[in-house]
């Protein structure tokens, strides 16, 4: 399905609904209490009614332990439709869908329903049952050894322990999120933290397999038509028209390594090393004049780093925070960190709730107050490369006990997230250097927050010398959105933008983008240039 335009009512009922599990652990723990202390009284009867209630609300807000219970909250089909467990029954049900002449709607984790405000409506098919690792078997077309097939409905967490248990690699870089599918990962046009010295997200995908529903001219297969094609078509295919498809498996090369010896995976047991670059916006930006690169901004764009990203937001007012993940080997000197300004101990992360905190402090204090650690040893940790792509924190014990509850404001307090994606104008037809454009878009986008309620995410595998693909993610209300688009235009190389397919869209931002003179394309064409 595509996910264009917000469904009318979403954001309230999004909103209630993902409130339900806090207000049932409320509920349970408050009711639970006061029947203990009414039992402890001996008033039998109320402290009795009490504690049944509180127990009863426990059992209900244990529901959302089930990944199913969740998608469902999260795309808003709460009951009802189809969801396979395997791949025949997935065909079975996509033949009904055909010869009743309706298209179905396929929800993978249901993030990007959220994300977009768009409510799963329709014939749909849930796939969180439609998971794990299936290679393909016979003498044929097995999967051959060093590559990993998994069914669509597998979120990016297990696909990835797998293979790291398996082969011992893991990936490049990942959406941050762990707990998308894989289907909505390269269905939808998501993308990592990568940075000039790493590799996009889809660096690993060997091939993806998927049914296609019907012809160019829009008449239904009478059959789910099967495909297979490496990534590169896939992502044309899929940002032409994603209703048009249902993606059943993904194969990942864990072992493979491109024709210059590079892996398409990259070793488990790799580490990185953090560090926060405070990148101020100057006077010059204050009169209205564009400037050169501060040495901050020279520093985050850092070629060698493998992850990269960058927040700025209505809270930090002078000021953006670029965080850098450089490779880190024993022969270099170990961090550390002093717990409670005392004990001196080495600085790996995650610890306690480290990865919540720095996403936190980066991302949602870019809009709500601003702070964040300044302590030298704050933002100094080494970590496997694997924990430095979960930069969300959702699939942790934290994010599961306040499931829904940042989700829930978020819609309630009418933020929305859209992405734009672009090739980076080329210094040499701009006649400034690279890292002086970036250093301007950053400015452009400090000053853009702070007189509105906003953030903004800054992530490009742009070279200090040469100029990458750019991907600026807002969270602002519906009417700031259309406004940051002339405000990028000038760095928008061949005058061609494109959005992320899953998250945000209107008709209003694109019509805000031609406006302005761009073209929107698909971001295969950023991509790749067709
Ligand atoms: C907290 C948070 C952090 C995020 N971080 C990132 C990030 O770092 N990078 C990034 O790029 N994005 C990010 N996103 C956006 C998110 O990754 C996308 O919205 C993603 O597509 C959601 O995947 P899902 O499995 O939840 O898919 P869904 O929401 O279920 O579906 C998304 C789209 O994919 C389609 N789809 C799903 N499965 C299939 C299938 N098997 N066949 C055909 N179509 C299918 C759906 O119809 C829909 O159009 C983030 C979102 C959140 C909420």
């Amino acid at each position: 399905m595509r996910l264009t335009e917000p469904s009318p009512g979403h954001t309230w009922r999004q909103g209630l609904v993902l409130l339900l599990p806090t207000a049932l652990s409320l509920t349970a723990v408050g009711l639970g209490v006061a029947g203990i202390v009414l039992l402890a009284e001996e008033r039998r009867v109320l402290g009795a009614a009490l504690l049944g209630v509180g127990i009863a609300a426990g059992l209900a807000r244990a529901l959302w332990i089930f990944r199913g219970v969740r998608v469902r909250s999260q795309s808003l089909h709460l009951c009802g439709g189809h969801a396979p467990r395997h791949e025949a029954e997935l065909l079975r049900v996509l033949e009904q869908c055909l010869s009743s002449g309706s298209l179905p709607t396929v929800v993978g984790s249901g993030w990007g329903f959220w994300t977009a405000h768009v409510i799963a409506r329709g014939n749909v098919i849930h796939m969180h049952k439609f998971t794990g690792e299936r290679p393909r078997r016979g003498l044929v077309d097995p999967t051959p050894y060093g590559m990993m097939r998994f069914l669509a409905g597998t979120t990016i967490f297990d696909a990835e322990k797998a293979i790291r248990r398996k082969y011992g690699n893991t990936f490049w870089s990942t959406p941050s999120i762990q707990t998308i599918s894989l289907g909505g990962w390269f269905g939808g046009s998501c993308h990592g933290n990568s940075g000039a010295g790493g590799k996009p997200s889809s660096y690993a995908v060997h091939d993806i397999e998927f049914y296609e529903l019907y012809d160019d001219r829009g008449r239904l297969w009478p059959q789910p038509f099967e495909r297979r094609e490496p990534y590169k078509v896939a992502r044309r295919l899929f940002d032409d028209d994603l209703s048009r498809y249902v993606i059943v498996a993904v194969t990942f090369d864990a072992l493979g390594t491109n024709e210059t010896g590079i892996g398409y995976m990259v070793d488990a047991t790799a580490w990185v090393h953090k560090t926060l670059c405070t990148i101020p916006i100057g006077r010059n930006v204050e009169r209205g004049t564009r400037r050169a690169a501060t040495p901050e901004l020279v520093e985050w764009l850092d070629d060698d780093a493998p992850l990269r990203l960058l927040f700025c937001g209505s809270s930090r007012r002078t000021y953006a925070l670029g965080l850098k993940y450089n490779w880190w080997t024993p022969q270099k000197p170990r961090p550390y960190r002093r717990i409670l300004g005392l004990f001196k101990v080495e600085h790996v992360d995650p610890h306690d709730c480290s990865a919540a905190c720095m996403s936190l402090q980066l991302d949602a204090f870019s809009m709500i107050g601003g702070w964040h650690e300044t302590a030298d040893d704050a933002y100094n940790g080494r970590m496997l490369i694997v924990h430095a792509n979960r930069f969300t924190p959702d699939a942790s014990t934290i994010g599961r006990a306040f499931y829904g509850l940042g989700p829930a404001f978020v819609h309630l307090f009418n933020v929305r997230n859209c992405e734009f994606i672009f090739n980076l104008l080329n210094p040499i037809s701009s006649s400034a250097r690279t890292v002086d454009l970036i250093q301007q878009l950053v400015d452009e986008l400090v000053v853009f927050c702070r007189s509105r309620w906003a953030r903004c995410e800054i992530r490009t595998n742009t070279k200090r010398e040469s100029a990458g693909v750019v991907f600026v993610d807002l969270g602002t209300s519906d009417a700031n959105m259309c406004e940051i688009v002339p405000l990028l235009t000038p760095f928008v190389r061949e005058r061609r933008i494109a959005m992320h397919t899953s998250k945000y869209q209107s008709s209003a931002i694109r019509s805000a983008v031609a406006n302005a003179g761009l073209q929107l394309v698909g971001p295969n064409a950023i991509y790749y240039g067709s």
